[in-house]
Order: structure tokens, then C-alpha cells, then sequence
């Protein structure tokens, strides 16, 4: 009997499970418009000059290597869910039986003014380097004029991406940038902006009172109860009405599904792609969408938070449903299984939640480092973050300040 076919489009955290899950049952094909994974959770120490681009992007087809799971790289332009078709944008008209939609999420602007035009975003290599970029000629700037002239660099949303970004920026400025030239390092400042009244919302109340002090001894200015009304290139309009400066702004506020959803005759609420619990798409059994743009929600009713272990799990279990589905069985709903959370802040700085355990300091510092080189995908990558690491330990340097996005 010949396979079924699954294509499965996007080759992040829960694609590239299900792919590999898959791969010995079904004739799969991956699709990314990218040839690498990136491994989002460490997209903020690229931009702020603490670890190499590559060591975060790892060769989609290295990961595949021998596994038989083909891969195109492309993006859909549409579905024909009655023909069963993925249209591609490199011409590609791919045949499956089932169809796993899996490509992630996108920055949310809310629709405040300014925000698309003058923010930068954290959601690719492409993003994190232009940050980085722009970090640094805002240093070289202030290198060559002594008018007294200072540089904010603001980070919005207060969630764990812009705690993590903020609390790197700080110690950028106060470690590397502060030895290459102090003088102009001091007039570089770091301000978090969160529209809640705490920072990381989703831990316990000390934990975000314990992550506040951190941020605040490295420097960083925290503003909560803080709405932004208006973005432009140079200043922030608050909720309030006053106008402050901002050199840079750094959008961390909001996510919502990848876009491309729209054109893939999919249904949509709040978007996310509406999904039965068994993660099946409403009213499309052959397609499952999982990950960032699946709104499937758990068992408070609420939808579930787009972090990689959700991804995970769920490429995981819809490998297992289409397996079974295959030989005939019904499929079964999917359960998340949180096993905690954890942000860092900085150096020996860094807060771990699971269920009624909390830590923070050192040790959970030590359990974050751990886990992210745990889940890095690549010998390579995963030495190449140790190196970087450990050189930026001992010298308190960050070797990787270089602006590569202009000849
Ligand atoms: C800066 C940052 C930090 C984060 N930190 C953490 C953390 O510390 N811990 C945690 O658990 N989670 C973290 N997350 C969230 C986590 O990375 C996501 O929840 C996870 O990546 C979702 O997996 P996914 O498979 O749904 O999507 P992704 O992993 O984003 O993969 C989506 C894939 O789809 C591809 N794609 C997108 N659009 C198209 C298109 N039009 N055509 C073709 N391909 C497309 C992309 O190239 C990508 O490869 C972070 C996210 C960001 C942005």
C-alpha cells in the first residue's frame, strides 16, 4: 500500500518534531522559507552581541539528514482543501493527505500608531542582527559627538522576551560598551515599558518583584502601569499623554499568529487558526495547525501560551494522531503538560517557576543556561554557544559587537 502523504509547512519547534515523529510512518515533505530553524529563545543575545548568529540557525536539511522526510523550501501562497493541494510560492504544487500548519507567529502591534514603521521586532536572525546593528551605530553616533547628547533604548513589554532583552542591553552597555569608551557608554540608558502593573505576569508575584529589583539594579529604568499611545523614531507617547525620548525601540508587547494564515482558507479567531481539541482544524479533519498559531486552549479554557514546549508537545502528538488515523483510529485530544517556566535577567540573574516550586538567582541562572543548550539543535551550534558563553564569563567582553547589516 502506498504511504499517506503529510506536508507539513513550517520548520520551527512543533514542524520539525512532527516531521521527525512522522518520518518512518508517512511519506513527508517540510516546508520553510527559510533553509534553517532559529532557535527563538536566544534570538535576544544575538542582538545585544552575545552569541553569533549561526550558533541560533541550524540547516533544516542537516536536522533531516537520513531521515527520509524531503524538504522544499518555499512558502504557501494557498490551500485547496478540497483537492488536498499545497500551492507553493517556488511553483511547487504539493499532494498530501493530511497538511500540518505549523509556521509560528508574528509581531502584534495592537494597531498603535507607529509601532510597524519605527519599533524593531525580535521574531528572526535577520531581526536580532538589525537590532544589534542598530545598538551599536547608536554608539558609534554618540562616539563622535561630545554635545552632551544621550541615547535611550526602550524596550517594550514586560513579558519574559523584553525582561531578557532589556536586562542583555544593560549589561551590554554597562560591561563592553562601558570599556570602550565609558564616557559615552554613560550616556546610554535602558528603560522597560509594561502596560500591567508587574513584570513576567505569568509567575508569582514575588518572582516578578524579585525580577523588577534585578532589572533595576543593572540599571535598567523600569516603567509599569505604562500604556504607549504612539511610536515614532524618536520618542514614545505614553497612555498619559507625555512624550519621552527613545532613540531605539525594541516592540516585545505582543504576538499573534503568522500572518500567512489569512490566505490559507482557514478559519480564524483572535489570530490563531480555530482547532477542535484533537488539534484538527474546525471542519477540515485532513489539517491540523499547531504551535504559536494554533488556537487550541487548555484545560482553564484559556488559549494556550505560545512558548516552544506547547510547540513541541504538539508536533509530538499530531505525529501520533496521524499515525493513528492512518490505521483507522479516531483521534484523541491533546493535553499540555506545563512544566514551568523560567526567564533570565542577567548574569547569575534569573527566575524558574514550576507549579509551586520557585527559584531565583544563580541556580535557576544554571538551569536556564542548561536547558536552552539542552534543546539547541546541533553539535556545532551548541559548542559554538558554549565558547561564546564562557568567553563573555571570564572577560565580561562580548565579542560579537560588529555591524554586518551594510557593506
Ligand atoms: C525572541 C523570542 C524569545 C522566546 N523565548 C522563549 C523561551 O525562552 N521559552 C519558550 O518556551 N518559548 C520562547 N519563545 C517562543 C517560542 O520560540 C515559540 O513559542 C515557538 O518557536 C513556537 O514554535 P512554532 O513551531 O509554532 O513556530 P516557530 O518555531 O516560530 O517556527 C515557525 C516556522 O515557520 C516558518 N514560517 C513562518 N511563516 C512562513 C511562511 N509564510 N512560509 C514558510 N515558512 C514560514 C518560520 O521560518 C519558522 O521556521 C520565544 C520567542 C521569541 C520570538
Amino acid at each position: 500500500m502506498p504511504q499517506s502523504r503529510v506536508v507539513i509547512l513550517g520548520a520551527g519547534f512543533g514542524g520539525l518534531t512532527a516531521a521527525k515523529s512522522l518520518a518512518k510512518h508517512a511519506q513527508v515533505t517540510l516546508v520553510d522559507r527559510h533553509n534553517f530553524q532559529t532557535f527563538l529563545p536566544l534570538l535576544y543575545q544575538v542582538s545585544t552581541a552575545g552569541l553569533a548568529a549561526d550558533h541560533v540557525a541550524y540547516p533544516v536539511r542537516g536536522a533531516l539528514r537520513d531521515s527520509g522526510v524531503g524538504f522544499s523550501m518555499g512558502s504557501p501562497v494557498s490551500i485547496d482543501h478540497s483537492k488536498k493541494t499545497v500551492t507553493l510560492d517556488n511553483g511547487q504544487v504539493l499532494d498530501f493527505d493530511y497538511v500540518v500548519i505549523a509556521m509560528g507567529s508574528s509581531t502584534a502591534d495592537f494597531g498603535i500608531k507607529g509601532v510597524a514603521e519605527f519599533t524593531y521586532a525580535m521574531k528572526s536572525v535577520h531581526e536580532a542582527l538589525a537590532i544589534r546593528a542598530s545598538v551599536m551605530r547608536h554608539f558609534e553616533d554618540l562616539c563622535r559627538v561630545d554635545d552632551g547628547s544621550s541615547c535611550e533604548l526602550t524596550v517594550v513589554g514586560g513579558g519574559p522576551t523584553g525582561v531578557e532583552m532589556a536586562g542583555a542591553l544593560a549589561e551590554l552597555v554597562r560591561g563592553p560598551l562601558k570599556r570602550d569608551l565609558e564616557t559615552v557608554a554613560s550616556r546610554m540608558h535602558v528603560r522597560l515599558i509594561e502596560a500591567g502593573s508587574r513584570l513576567l505576569p505569568s509567575f508569582d508575584q514575588k518572582l516578578s518583584d524579585r525580577t523588577k529589583l534585578d532589572l533595576e539594579k543593572l540599571g535598567v529604568e523600569v516603567l509599569l502601569n505604562t500604556a504607549v499611545q504612539e511610536v515614532t523614531r524618536s520618542d514614545i507617547t505614553l497612555g498619559s499623554g507625555e512624550r519621552i525620548q527613545s532613540s531605539m525601540t525594541i516592540w516585545a508587547a505582543g504576538v499573534k499568529g503568522a500572518p500567512v494564515i489569512h490566505s490559507l482558507d482557514l478559519p480564524i479567531e483572535r489570530e490563531r487558526v480555530v482547532v477542535e481539541p484533537t488539534l484538527q482544524v474546525k471542519d477540515l479533519p485532513h489539517a491540523f495547525a499547531i504551535g504559536d498559531l494554533s488556537g487550541s486552549v487548555g484545560v482553564n479554557g484559556q488559549l494556550l501560551p505560545m512558548v516552544a514546549p506547547v510547540a513541541i508537545q504538539q508536533g509530538k502528538w499530531v505525529a501520533r494522531q496521524i499515525q493513528g488515523l492512518i490505521k483507522g483510529t479516531r483521534p484523541e485530544p491533546f493535553i499540555y503538560k506545563d512544566k514551568g517556566s523560567m526567564a533570565t535577567i542577567g548574569r547569575h540573574k534569573a527566575v524558574v517557576q514550576v507549579n509551586n516550586f520557585k527559584l531565583a538567582g544563580p541556580l535557576a541562572w544554571l538551569a536556564w543556561l542548561w536547558l536552552h543548550l539542552f534543546y539547541l539543535l546541533g553539535g556545532r551550534n551548541k559548542i559554538g554557544t558554549i565558547a561564546d558563553w564562557t568567553w563573555n564569563y571570564l572577560t565580561f567582553d562580548r565579542a560579537n559587537r560588529h555591524i554586518i547589516d551594510e557593506l
